[in-house]
């Protein structure tokens, strides 16, 4: 095994976004530098970094010369072209591996990783024309969700087809509707519009309740995780999630052991994510992977002995993990932009509140929909903390509904 990288090495971060923030945060805590590179200038990563590329991810001249300039190289943000993960690792350590990432970042490599691993997993299919859309349906039925294959974040690129009558208007909306950010159209040739883009279509999974681990894997292949995090999503984006989780214990210790089998046939050095369904009988169904720090696990800052971004750090550089046990019951409500439509949120009302916390990723622009930041709040019970992130966030925008 190697030697560890030690504190006052440089850590390369691929990506910009507030997981990269908040993963250099830790990382300034320990006393390592933090290299970030994307496309984007003024990023929630790079204002906190101590240095900030802004480069295109398939300038390989660029992403070989920041490869040179850190001592190991992790990413924050999965949609990164595989010849970029390539060059890189010629020179330096990237954890997670290009396979990892390879595999998670389109959804019919993952789902198919996962069907063969015996993972379980809902019935997929996939689509690359109008023809195979009928086939896939007339096999799997409906409900069904269609998907495109890379590319989706926050159920964008999604539509769901409720009965074969829809299939044609499911098919040109995906088409015709891509997920559109800066930096999902920087990493490499967007699909051609007129054509459907390679999808796969997934049977609806009955699920009485989303669920998520999130853990981190050593170099070692030492394995630490947060237990069971409850979540629930509002629009196909992540809105609350609740930790630990009031699943019975006999799912729970399913979960992390799905979850421990995942990040083994991943060979997953870092934190990373998979996200669960649990079915009306009690059955787990794995929805996706993260092969990152995830949202659900935001809550691990203020409750766990170690957080996930620290734990990340732990594992990219090849130290010991930390310990991962819950020091309170803790509950995460999201800040996405619609809050500021009537004006700046009304911060001090929120933070009158015992044990809430508040986290801003210095986004400009509010835009509907954009993850802006997070509350956390620390309480007895799990039930308490929801409830209590969930008043510190209607706090937020209390004088402006009255109105
Ligand atoms: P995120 O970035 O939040 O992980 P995403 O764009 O990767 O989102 P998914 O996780 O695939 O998208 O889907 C978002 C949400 O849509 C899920 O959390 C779930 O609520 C719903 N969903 C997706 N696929 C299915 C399915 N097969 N059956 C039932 N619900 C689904
Ligand atoms: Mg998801």
């Amino acid at each position: 095994m190697s030697a560890p990288i030690l504190p006052g090495a440089t850590i390369g971060v691929l990506g910009s976004g507030q997981l990269g923030r908040m993963f250099a945060l830790a990382a300034r805590q320990m006393g390592y530098r933090i290299a970030t590179y994307s496309p984007d200038t003024d990023s929630p990563t790079g204002q906190v970094a101590d240095r900030e590329i802004v480069a295109l991810y398939d300038d390989l001249d660029r992403v070989r010369a920041f490869a040179r300039s850190v001592d190991v190289v992790t990413f924050e943000f999965e949609n990164i072209p595989t010849a970029t993960v390539n060059a890189m690792t010629e020179i330096v350590p990237v954890r997670p591996g290009a396979r990892a990432l390879h595999i998670t970042q389109h959804r019919l490599r993952e789902k198919t990783f996962l069907r063969d691993g015996g993972f379980p997993v809902t019935p997929f299919r996939a689509v690359r024309s109008l023809p195979e859309l009928h086939a896939a349906l007339a096999a799997l039925g409906t409900p069904a969700i269609l998907k495109t294959a890379g590319y989706g974040y926050d159920g964008k690129g999604q539509v769901r087809i409720g009965s074969l009558d829809d299939a044609d208007a499911a098919y040109a909306t995906l088409g015709g509707a891509q997920p559109s950010r800066t930096r999902t159209q920087t990493v490499g040739a967007p699909p051609d519009a007129a054509e459907l883009p390679e999808a796969i279509l997934e049977a609806v999974v009955p699920f009485v309740r989303e669920v998520s681990v999130v853990a981190a894997r050593g170099v070692d292949g030492a394995f630490m995780h947060y237990g069971v995090i409850e979540n629930t999503h509002q629009n196909g984006i992540l809105d609350l999630s609740v930790a630990p989780s009031g699943l019975p214990p006999h799912l729970i210790a399913e979960a992390v052991e799905i979850a421990h089998g995942v990040f083994t046939g991943l060979e997953i050095v870092g934190t990373a994510c998979v996200e669960f369904f649990v079915r009306d009988d009690d059955a787990l169904v794995v929805n996706e992977i993260a092969p990152r720090p995830h949202n659900s696990g935001h809550l691990t800052i203020e409750a766990a002995a170690t957080s996930q971004f620290a734990q990340q750090l732990r594992a990219v550089c090849g130290l010991p993990l930390g310990t991962t046990h819950f020091l309170r019951p803790a509950a995460m409500a999201n800040l996405l932009g619609d809050r500021w439509q009537g004006g700046e949120p009304d911060w001090a009302a929120a933070l009158a509140l015992p044990d809430v916390q508040l986290h801003l990723y210095g986004k400009r622009d509010a835009r509907p929909g954009r993850k802006m930041g997070h509350l956390t709040a620390l309480a007895t019970t799990p039930a308490e903390a929801a409830a209590r992130v969930l008043t510190a966030r209607n706090a937020l925008t209390r004088e402006q509904t009255k109105e």
